[in-house]
């Protein structure tokens, strides 16, 4: 089966030969890992769509293997590169469940892509709307009151422990 979506390219990871694996954010069916074939060879027309932080409409097809390889790309709008346009890709990457489809965070994505800046606040309504409810949540070490969001282990932290974990504040988003 193929399908034509739309979708935020999350990140894309070189595989074997000359082919990507991508993470895509898509209207229909959520986030989903798609292969694409050849990409790197230098006449790749779809190589320069299929980037992270780039919005797409993208033809799709589902592999017997139940992935999904991306067969066609054209990018309509895109993320300005910056640090913290990849805090916010690595974080819907990694706090959005795989292939659910849920209409209010596309709705989401496509608002902060569209504003051109991802501020803070972006990152406590996509908490609430994953129902993730940071606005309720404690520091995960001692119940203190939240500061940061830790997308990796998805976990809240307060000020205090987070300064005493080490842990960079790459991997963190001020919350
Ligand atoms: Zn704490």
């Amino acid at each position: 089966m193929e399908y034509l979506t739309l979708g935020l390219i999350l990140s894309r990871e070189e595989g074997n030969e000359a082919d990507s694996f991508l993470h895509i954010y898509t209207r229909d069916f959520g986030r989903i890992v798609a292969v694409a074939k050849s990409l790197r060879k230098i006449t790749s027309k779809l190589s320069g769509h299929l980037l992270p932080g780039r919005l797409v409409s993208v033809r799709i097809v589902e592999r017997n293997n139940g992935g999904w390889q991306a067969v066609d790309a054209v990018s309509f709008g895109f993320l300005p590169s910056s640090a913290e346009s990849l805090k916010f890709l690595r974080f819907l990457k990694e706090v959005t469940p795989l292939n659910e489809s849920d209409p209010e965070v596309w709705k989401k994505i496509l608002a902060a892509v569209e504003s051109g800046e991802i501020r803070r606040e972006v990152y406590g309504s996509f908490l609430d709307t994953i129902g993730l409810g940071a606005s309720l949540s404690k520091c995960a070490n001692c119940g203190g009151e939240v500061a940061y969001f830790l997308p990796k282990d998805i976990i809240f932290m307060c000020k205090h422990c987070f300064q005493r974990s080490l842990i960079s504040g790459n991997e963190a988003i001020d919350i």
